[in-house]
């Protein structure tokens, strides 16, 4: 079943995603930092919106979203836990909920850590999942809430879906990413591929989004805490998964 996806990109490095079941003409907006930035590109679309998705409630994510409604009258669904700030959804979801997206099913992971509230739209029958601020391309999210080990749980569920599942996440910031993941894996020479190939498309003014899951598990270092060669490289040969994944995280705050 096809989706289409329109990417724009709002504020300083912000990504938003309108999404269109080709099957049923229905449209959903993933995050609303800026109400203008959704409103135009429903202009250059000609898609009218019905729903209105939110990860998290960082306001880079959210200040848009009760304008939205009003001009559109998108139904807004967001994560039914606590975040920063509360925030009037239509309706909640939590991990495992199941929604139905015309002719797709929309499975809500929790994926805390970055904030506690964090929830991520996985559409299998689309191989599409849309990460918010959880996973970027070669990336994580930066701990403002949760834990290192909360946000090691949320690699563990996003690295269990298929190798071909396309990752939408809600931020550019792929080079620095690549730059700090050479730090801790220079000898993978995907990852360094991965890095040239990235800086030509940032130069040509292309966005590095979608990447694929697969990808990922070839070059971003913090799915890869159960690789030899990064493990060496950081001393914990013989650390758990958790441990790895947190010394990673951490060196990535002082990078
Ligand atoms: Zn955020
Ligand atoms: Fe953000």
């Amino acid at each position: 079943m096809t989706l289409s996806v329109h990417l724009f990109p709002y504020l300083a490095d912000n990504y938003g995603y309108l999404l269109r079941d080709e099957a049923s003409g229905k449209v959903a907006c993933v995050d609303a930092g800026e109400a203008d930035a959704v409103l135009n590109a429903l202009k250059q679309t000609g898609w009218q919106l019905d729903e209105l998705w939110i990860t998290h409630w960082h306001p880079d994510h959210t200040d848009g979203m009760d304008e939205l409604r009003q001009q559109t009258g998108c139904h807004v669904i967001g994560p039914g836990y606590k975040g920063g700030r509360a925030l009037s959804f239509d309706k909640t979801v939590q991990g495992g909920d199941q929604l139905t997206f015309g002719t797709q099913e929309v499975h809500i992971l929790h994926t805390p850590g970055h904030t506690l509230d964090m929830v991520n739209f996985y559409l299998p029958r689309a191989a599409a999942v849309f990460t918010g601020d959880t996973l970027f391309a070669m990336g994580c999210g930066r701990l403002f809430e949760g834990t290192p080990e909360q946000m090691y749980q949320s690699m563990e569920q996003l690295r269990a879906l298929p190798p071909e599942t396309e990752v939408y996440g809600g931020h550019e910031y792929t080079q620095a990413n690549a730059r700090f993941a050479l730090s801790v894996d220079p000898e993978n020479s995907a990852l360094q591929a991965r890095a040239a190939q990235v800086d030509k498309m940032r130069a040509a003014g292309l966005p590095t989004m979608p990447t694929a899951m697969q990808a990922e598990f070839e070059t971003n270092p913090f799915l890869r805490y159960g690789d030899a060669r990064i493990r060496a490289h950081l001393g914990l040969e013989n650390a758990s998964d958790a441990a790895v994944f947190a010394e990673i995280r951490s060196r990535k705050d002082r990078f």
